[in-house]
């Protein structure tokens, strides 16, 4: 039979052994086994003490010790290193001693390491308050207690990293810029990403549990191996190999498909089985629309380019003749043409560069004062001596002040928008107008032409973007008003089409006053 201690012991250990297991509240835990300790060890008050980098020593649990005491021996505590592998019980004799001389020799105290991977994490501390020295038995005692709490510490430090881990995890899933999604071996999904529930306009809630090809869905099938016959031919099983696929995805409630790229890789647990497959989906839009800028670019260069050449050389072979003697008045007719296709190849090329320098980075503005009703009434007369079919109008309230701007950049876009009004009006007015707000100054090119076709209106400042009427009946790189667009910004205003004139088109930029 044991004696009745021993099985109280016994009974003690493993109610701490379940608790051990049912309690993640680690404070908790540690006051449990403390109770217990200084229960069996028949003592009065007690304290547990933990080390760890980044809070040093420190007591974690305390039971029946005065609150002055306890900030005593908590500042003690906390003054002591926390390097090297000591697993001395050095604070032992002097916290006895600091007791022994506090209560004058009215408190005796035991104290053991809580040892974990050979390195001292903390310390279990037992004081009775009557005279009499702690047995071998004792000490023994309280080290089955000290194992039991540094068992404690090690569970709730692993399932702390654990968590740790897993958050950190989920952060990286979520703050990542690519959608990822997580497939079960048999392709249902386990998981998505907050970039992929954006890209895809869904939740993951609506999502889980649902087999891959119901969420990610192509608007045609993309070209290669369909995911579910390279995954039924064992592709993730056979090779680390990544499993790339492209194409257009449909979305929930959106009408334009998504263009991405999609790549697949197995992932495989320690034992070598098939946990998961993840999808890292890729939102290729720039890409494609880098594409696009370039098949833009070279059909305008071949197109638009093309026309002022041809021109010009015909000019240039027809006066160059030997066997015909043309008259003053042809030669110079022919020279004002080649002149002037030459002027639209120049201002061809000079958007076109400034179309890729802006894509590089930018513009620079040299800023000096500028009156843009000067400009104004500069440019209409000498629009007005170019045609006969419209007239010039300029608009503007005498006290319209002078801002800092870029002339050159500022005459850009007024150049731009006239010559806009002029190509796509046969004839009647163009009137420049300007007015004053309290914190922007706002400039409008209106002419009485066919207007803006509301089908046109949200594209017709992206670049190289023409209407298909202009595309038909006008020459233009679809540039002009893009760059009237980037000139405006960089000015810090705004360029839009007012919709609610209704006469024709007009197109209107504001830039702040305080330029
Ligand atoms: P481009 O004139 O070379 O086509 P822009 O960027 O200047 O390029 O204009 C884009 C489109 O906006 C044009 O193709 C045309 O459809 C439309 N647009 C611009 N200005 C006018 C205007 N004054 N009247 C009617 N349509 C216009």
């Amino acid at each position: 039979m044991l004696p009745d201690y021993r099985v109280r012991q016994r009974d003690y250990l493993l109610e701490i052994s379940r608790a051990l297991t049912e309690e993640l509240d680690l404070d908790a835990l540690l006051l449990h086994i403390l109770r217990i300790a200084i229960e069996m060890l028949t003592g009065h008050a007690g304290f547990i003490a933990l080390k760890d980098d980044k809070r040093g020593w420190h007591i974690a649990v305390h039971e029946g010790i005065a609150e002055a005491l306890l900030n005593y021996l908590q500042r003690w505590l906390e003054a002591q290193p926390v390097e090297g592998e000591d697993t001395s019980e050095a604070h032992v004799p002097e916290i006895n001693r600091m007791l022994n001389d506090i209560s004058m020799g009215m408190l005796t105290g035991v104290g053991i390491n809580m040892i974990f991977q050979k390195q001292v994490i903390g310390q279990i501390y037992v004081f009775r308050n009557y005279r009499g020295l702690f047995s071998t038995n004792d000490r023994m005692l309280l080290t089955s207690f000290a194992n039991q709490a540094a068992i404690a510490v090690r569970n709730a430090r692993l399932y702390n990293e654990t968590r740790e881990q897993s958050l950190r995890l989920e952060a990286l899933l979520d703050s990542a810029a690519d959608g990822i999604l997580i497939l079960t071996p048999d392709l249902k999904v386990e998981r998505m990403n907050k970039a992929l529930q954006r890209l895809l306009n869904t939740s993951e809630e609506a999502c889980i549990g649902k087999p891959s090809a119901e969420v990610i869905r192509w608007a045609k099938p993309p070209q290669g191996t369909r995911l579910e016959t390279a995954v039924a031919s064992g592709w993730a099983q056979n090779g680390q190999n990544v499993f790339y696929l492209e194409g257009d995805l449909v979305r929930e409630g959106l009408r334009e498909p998504l263009p991405v790229g999609i790549s697949y890789g197995p992932l495989f647990s320690a034992d070598d089985a098939l946990m998961n497959i993840i999808a890292s989906v890729r939102d290729i839009t720039r890409f494609r629309t880098a594409e696009e800028m370039k098949t833009s670019f070279i059909s305008v260069v071949s197109h638009e380019l093309k026309t002022p050449i041809a021109l010009i050389k015909g000019y240039v072979s027809t006066l160059r003749r030997d066997d015909v003697e043309w008259d003053r008045e042809i030669v110079s007719e022919s020279l004002a043409v080649i002149e002037e296709e030459a002027d639209r190849l120049t201002e061809m090329v000079e958007d076109l560069l400034d179309a890729t320098r802006l894509q590089a980075g930018g513009l620079t503005l040299k800023k000096s004062e500028l009156s843009i009703p000067q400009l104004a009434r500069f440019l209409a007369d000498r629009y007005t001596a170019q045609t006969d079919q419209h007239s010039f109008v300029v608009d503007f309230p005498p006290d319209f002040p002078a801002l800092a701007l870029d002339e050159e950049r500022i005459r850009q876009v007024l150049t731009n928008l006239l010559n806009n009004a002029m190509k796509y009006s046969p004839d009647g007015e163009i009137r420049i107008s300007g007015k004053l707000r309290p914190k922007d100054v706002v400039v409008c090119v209106s002419d009485r032409g066919p207007g803006i076709d509301p089908r046109d209106l949200p594209y017709v400042f992206e670049r190289f973007y023409r209407s298909d009427e202009a595309a038909k009946t006008t020459k233009g790189t679809g540039l002009g008003l893009y760059l009237c667009r980037e000139i405006i910004r960089a000015h810090e205003g705004k360029i839009w089409v007012d919709e609610t004139y209704k006469e024709g088109s007009r197109i209107c930029f504001s830039l702040p006053r305080d330029q």
